[in-house]
């Protein structure tokens, strides 16, 4: 069996274009398959039309949490639920096109425990297209783990690869992270990223941040290292410098002639000041984040909150921490 994953968080009007070319999609796969949707804490609407959707065709399931948890912690809990062999991750806004998932299953078949989407062509404005591109270059270059660039959370994952992942306990979870992280056999497929079906991107530009220091920060020590060379760095610029005005108050004569002669100075203090300011907060801020994280962790509260299910054995209100 597959399952199918689609994280959801509002999107009311794209569910049932969403419903007939996903479905269509699916069964043409020849394969029994489910889709579990995950409602991100989605107004009531949504969740009514889910319920109707599951009435009709019980091969859609779906998880209710108590609150928007985010996305990433969607697609979590969709790969903890999913009983498939194989699980595909998909947005519910079809910017990753259902019509394409054959391709993956076919990679699968051949042997291959992961195959993510490469995205080669995206419809956003130029400033998210660089970020996107910044994001994944700082990324790749500041990760012990490799993450392929440009791959998003559209993927096929084998059920062995799934059970590391599901096994993984961590809070911050950056699931394309996890995914790399996890190894066995993993290809990339590109394919071309659609505009949204309908409605409003419900990832706001902050959460898309958040992301990025997500991905960063969970998957790299390498910020921890840049406050040490950054403190190097001023360091040496400030011994440089001392030993300039120390030379320069000496022979005062001679660089008067080059035209270096003392001058009493305040700029020169106050960017020093502004300057190594600047570097220890910077620092300080890199240390926050750690211990953020490592605070997140230390609770120990579940990763999500499930009010209610369709199709699925949750029973009502259940907490399910990923811990046990
Ligand atoms: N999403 C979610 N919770 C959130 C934000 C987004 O489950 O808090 C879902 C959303 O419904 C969609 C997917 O995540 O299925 C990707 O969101 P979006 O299309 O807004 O992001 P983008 O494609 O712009 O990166
Ligand atoms: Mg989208």
């Amino acid at each position: 069996m597959i399952s199918i994953v689609v994280p959801c968080y509002n999107e009311l009007e794209v569910l049932d274009e969403l419903y007939d070319r996903l479905t269509r999609a699916a069964e043409k796969w020849g394969e029994p398959f489910e889709v579990i949707v995950v409602d991100d804490g989605s107004q009531e609407a949504f969740w009514r039309q889910l319920a109707m959707i599951h009435k009709k065709d019980s091969r859609w399931k779906a998880l209710r949490f108590s609150r928007n948890f985010g996305h990433q912690t969607a697609v979590s809990a969709g790969l903890y639920y999913a009983a498939g062999d194989a699980v595909i991750v998909i947005d519910a806004d079809l910017q990753d096109p259902p019509e394409e998932l054959h391709r993956f299953i076919d990679k699968w078949k051949e042997g291959y425990d992961v195959v993510f989407a490469i995205r080669q062509k995206r419809k956003e404005n130029i400033f998210k297209r660089f970020c996107y591109k910044l994001f994944y270059r700082i990324l790749s270059g500041a990760s012990e783990t490799v993450i392929p660039e440009d791959s998003g959370d559209f993927a096929l994952i084998d059920r062995k690869v799934l059970q590391v992942i599901n096994a993984m306990p961590e809070e911050n979870r950056f699931v394309r992270g996890l995914r790399a992280w996890s190894g066995f056999r993993q290809t990339g497929l590109a394919y071309e990223r659609h505009a949204r079906a309908g409605g409003a991107p419900k990832y706001s530009f902050a959460k898309l941040v958040q992301l990025a220091i997500d991905g960063i920060f969970s998957f790299s020590a390498s910020p921890l290292r840049l406050a040490t060379k950054l403190g190097l760095l001023t360091s040496v610029i400030a011994l440089a410098g001392a030993v300039f005005t120390f030379l320069q108050r000496i022979f005062a004569d001679q660089f008067a002639k080059i035209g270096l002669a003392p001058v009493p100075g305040f700029a020169t203090i106050v960017i020093a000041m502004l300057f190594l300011g600047g570097v220890q907060l910077i620092c300080l801020g890199i240390l926050g984040e750690y211990i953020g994280r490592i605070y997140d962790e230390v609770k120990q509260r579940p990763s999500w909150v499930i009010q209610e299910g369709l199709g699925l054995e949750v029973t009502s209100r259940t907490v399910k921490n990923m811990k046990h």
